[in-house]
């Protein structure tokens, strides 16, 4: 501030609504991890608890178990997710659309509820949005959005309730070249293309050359880092090119 005028800040979009909410904490506590991960499963104050909330909290702590075991990395604080009842309050109060999203920074997740069943689409989204979370905190800054998504599709395996399997009969030819999804491609293609690609290829990628590699060299890489990335893992561009093609082929 100068010359003792008030400088007022502009939002450029309008502040979200807010409300108040209810908290339920957990502790999740897999295999050998030294202490707990405390979940902070929160829901709006002016609802009262749904009959199957207790269901609704353990499909959220069997999604976040699933995303640890998967990624072999655990949260070393505290996660919270929000648990809305619909796609119009998520949207209103998030300024979001979608079922879900996470807040990496702030290690939050906001996700619609559906059927808490024992692997249902519910607890899948648990396990996508978990892993954007626990990814960023264990692994940091992923280099593309192929691999952001592509990382928390494949945990999950299934996008929009398809297995990644049956997915492949789905995708539209041609398919562009990993190169090309590497870039802005990715988010101009329609996301019922681009994120089952996402999953396919890291499911090739991890099959091939093992979560390590993956984190240590391909989850941070860009389109201009791609192919010496790949040649730090053992193989190349190319070969994996081709085996994503022939596992899209299957
Ligand atoms: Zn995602």
């Amino acid at each position: 501030m100068t010359g003792g005028k008030t400088v007022t800040p502009v939002f450029s979009h309008p502040r979200a609504r807010r409300i108040a909410w209810r908290t339920v904490t957990r502790d999740l506590k897999i295999g050998a991890m030294a202490k707990p991960v405390v979940i902070h499963v929160r829901f709006p104050q002016q609802l009262p608890a749904a009959m199957d909330e207790e269901q609704v909290i353990q499909a959220c702590l069997r999604g976040l178990a699933t995303a640890v075991q998967k990624l072999g990395a655990a949260s070393s604080t505290d996660l919270s997710i929000y648990v809305y009842p619909d796609l119009g309050s998520i949207a209103s109060l998030t300024g979001k659309r979608g079922d879900g999203h996470a807040v990496v920074e702030a290690r939050v997740l906001h996700v619609v509820r559906y059927d808490p069943g024992p692997g249902g689409g519910f607890e899948k989204l648990l396990v996508h949005e978990g892993t954007h979370v626990l990814a960023h905190e264990a692994w940091g800054t992923v280099g593309t959005p192929l691999f952001g998504e592509g990382l928390a599709v494949w945990a999950a395996g299934v996008y929009g309730g398809v297995s990644l399997d049956n997915w492949k009969r789905r995708i539209r030819q041609p398919v562009p070249a990993v190169k090309d999804l590497l870039g802005k491609l990715f988010r101009q293609m329609p996301e019922n293309q681009s994120y089952p690609l996402s999953g396919i290829l890291l499911d090739v990628a991890v099959e091939k050359l093992g979560i390590r590699n993956v984190r240590q060299h391909l989850y941070g890489a860009t389109a201009s880092t791609w192919e010496a990335a790949c040649k730090q893992t053992g193989t190349t561009a190319q070969e994996l090119e081709s085996e994503f093609r022939a596992a899209l082929a299957k």
